[in-house]
C-alpha cells in the first residue's frame, strides 16, 4: 500500500470512529480490531515516512503531492471525508466524466420517450398512492415510490424506505442515501441521471426487513417500474432486492460484483449503503462494484 492510500485509510478510520461518537483517540477505549488497524496503519506510515525522509528535503512535498495526484487520477476513492488538498483535482476529474456521461445521456435520451415514461410512472403512482394491499400500508406516513430520470441507463433498488424516507416520501434521503449519492457521484454520474427506488414502497416498522408476503404484495409495482424505465442496468443494494430478482443468488457478500440476468435486464448486486455505514471494511469491495457499474455505464453510453 502506498503513502497516500494509507493516509486515506487512516482518515476513513478516524472518520468512522468519529461517527461512532469517539472525539478523541483514546486507544484503550477502542475495540481490539480497530486498535490493530489504526496501529498497523500508523506503523506503515512511519516506515514510509522514514524512507521518504532519507531523500533530499526539497523533493519530499512535491513527490508526495505528485504521488497523491497520480493516485487520485487513477482511482477516485469513495470516501466520506473532505480532502481539501485534492478537491480541485477530484472535482475536475468528476466534472470531466460528468461531461462525457451527460453528453452521451443527452444524445441517447429521447425526450418524447422520456415524457411518455414519466406519464406512465405517474399513472402507476396514482394507482398505488393509497395502497393498502399489505400491512405496511397501515403504518406508513408516505408511500415512497421512487425518483430520478424516467429514461435512466441505471436504476438502483434497495429493500424498503427507512424513517427519513417515510417522512419525506423520497427514497434514500437519510444517512445511507447520502452515502449512496456520494458513491454514484464518485463514478461520475449525478443522482438525477439514474432512478432510485425500493422493493417495497412503504416503511417496514422499526426498519425490519420486509416479509416475503409484503414483498410479494408489492412486487407488481417494481416490476411495472422496471418495465417502463427499461434500464440498461439494474443495481440491487443488499440481499433482499438481489434475491427478489435472482432467488437462487448466494448471500450478498458472494453475489456482489457478479453480473446476472433478470429477464432482459442485466443486474449487478452490491452492498446496501446502510451495511457500508456499519461495516467500513467492506468499502473497498463496494468500490470495486461501483467501478464495474461505471465501466458498464460508460460502455453502454458510448455504444
Ligand atoms: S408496501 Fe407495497 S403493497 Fe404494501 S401497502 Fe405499501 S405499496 Fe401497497
Amino acid at each position: 500500500m502506498d503513502y497516500s492510500s494509507l493516509l486515506i485509510q487512516i482518515a476513513n478510520q478516524l472518520y468512522f470512529l468519529n461517527q461512532k461518537g469517539i472525539k478523541y483517540l483514546n486507544i484503550k477505549a477502542l475495540p481490539g480490531l480497530e486498535v490493530k488497524s489504526v496501529i498497523n496503519g500508523l506503523e506503515e506510515i512511519i516506515s514510509k515516512e522514514n524512507v521518504i525522509s532519507s531523500e533530499p528535503r526539497e523533493n519530499i512535498t512535491t513527490k508526495k503531492l505528485q504521488k497523491y495526484k497520480e493516485n487520485i487520477e487513477e482511482l477516485p476513492e469513495i470516501d466520506l471525508i473532505t480532502e481539501k488538498s485534492v478537491k480541485v483535482d477530484k472535482n475536475s476529474i468528476h466534472n470531466l466524466k460528468q461531461k462525457n456521461i451527460n453528453h452521451n445521456f443527452d444524445q441517447t435520451t429521447n425526450l418524447e420517450d422520456s415524457q411518455i415514461k414519466s406519464v406512465s410512472l405517474s399513472k402507476i403512482l396514482e394507482k398505488y398512492r393509497s395502497c393498502q394491499n399489505c400491512a405496511l400500508g397501515v403504518t406508513r406516513k408516505k408511500l415512497v415510490f421512487g425518483s430520478g430520470l424516467s429514461n435512466p441507463p441505471v436504476i438502483f433498488i434497495g429493500e424498503g424506505p427507512g424513517a427519513d424516507e417515510d417522512v419525506q416520501g423520497e427514497p434514500f434521503v437519510g444517512r445511507a442515501g447520502k452515502l449512496l449519492t456520494k458513491m454514484i457521484s464518485a463514478i461520475g454520474i449525478e443522482r438525477d441521471d439514474v432512478y432510485i427506488t425500493n422493493i417495497v414502497k412503504c416503511r417496514p416498522p422499526g426498519n425490519r426487513n420486509p416479509t416475503p408476503a409484503e414483498i410479494s404484495c408489492c412486487l407488481p409495482i417494481i416490476k411495472q417500474q422496471i418495465e417502463i424505465l427499461n434500464p440498461k442496468l439494474i443495481v440491487t443494494l443488499g440481499n433482499i432486492p438481489t434475491k427478489t430478482f435472482i432467488p437462487d443468488a448466494p448471500g450478498i457478500t458472494k453475489a456482489r460484483g457478479k453480473m446476472k440476468q433478470y429477464e432482459k435486464w442485466k443486474i449487478i448486486p452490491t452492498f446496501h449503503p446502510s451495511y457500508l455505514l456499519r461495516n467500513r471494511t467492506a468499502m473497498p469491495l463496494a468500490w470495486d462494484d461501483f467501478k464495474m457499474i461505471m465501466e458498464f455505464t460508460f460502455k453502454i453510453t458510448q455504444s
